[in-house]
């Protein structure tokens, strides 16, 4: 396993100096590895450096992954575009679902969610404007799809998720995710008990956690270049 060097480290690191810098606590921040089109030899060897959390953006590459690490207590995060027909295995076999965008996803995850496991764990995907990714739901209609994902029995709601358009310098980041940190703060505000701002990745962690990131999902700084995703 060891021929994978991680990135864990200096990821580790970034994110103890932007706590530092921005007046956060380590503690409050839970690293994602997003092990996407990564092999499930990069996993086995995040997992025995420690890392506990993982994220994955499709279901059926996930599947051997989460079958092989099966008992070593690592938590499963589905961060991709969840189509209908893929909701029965991502509510049996992951822990989180960071991406619900729309109230029937949410209620195929509530009733799927296998009666033997915890409330599935999900965060509502927010789309923030600007670029090219049609997932999420418009700010706007955050609420009323909080209301409908808070209602449901199998499901916990955690918090919000965003996914920005790239940007180059600090400033520019922060301001996306103030605008999810701002969200956030409104629907607490309407009741909801929110503990998650998912948010910031390998570009812009630091960004994220100046605004209030609890979970960040880092790939790339993490595990290196995707095989085959041409960067
Ligand atoms: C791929 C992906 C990430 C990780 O991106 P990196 O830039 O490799 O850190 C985080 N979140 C989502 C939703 C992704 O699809």
């Amino acid at each position: 396993m060891t021929y994978f060097s991680l990135g864990l480290d200096r990821v580790k690191e970034r994110i103890y100096s932007a706590c530092q810098r921005f007046g956060r606590d380590p503690a409050e921040i839970t690293l994602v590895a997003v092990s996407k089109l990564q092999p499930l030899e990069a996993v086995q060897a995040a997992a025995a450096a420690g890392c506990r959390d993982f994220g994955e953006n499709f279901v059926q590459e996930a599947l051997p992954k989460i079958e092989a690490l099966a008992g070593s207590g690592v938590r499963w995060h589905f961060i991709g575009h969840l189509q209908s027909n893929k909701t029965r295995d991502a509510a049996t076999h992951f822990d989180w679902v960071h991406t619900v965008d729309r109230e029937k996803i949410a209620r195929r995850l509530s009733a799927q969610r296998p009666p033997g496991l915890p409330p599935l764990n999900v965060c509502i995907q927010v789309h923030l404007g600007g670029e090219d990714t049609k997932s999420g739901v418009e700010p706007d209609a955050a609420r009323g799809l909080a209301e409908a994902v808070a209602g449901l029995p199998r499901l916990r709601l955690r918090g919000l998720m965003t996914l920005p358009p790239p940007e180059q310098d600090l400033d520019a980041q922060r301001r996306w995710f103030a605008r999810l940190a701002r969200l956030r703060d409104a629907l607490r505000e309407a009741g909801f008990d929110l503990d998650t701002l998912s948010m910031g990745m390998s570009a812009d962690l630091e960004a994220a956690i100046a605004e209030g990131a609890t979970l960040v999902r880092i790939g790339t700084a993490v595990f290196g270049e995707r095989p085959g995703a041409g960067g």
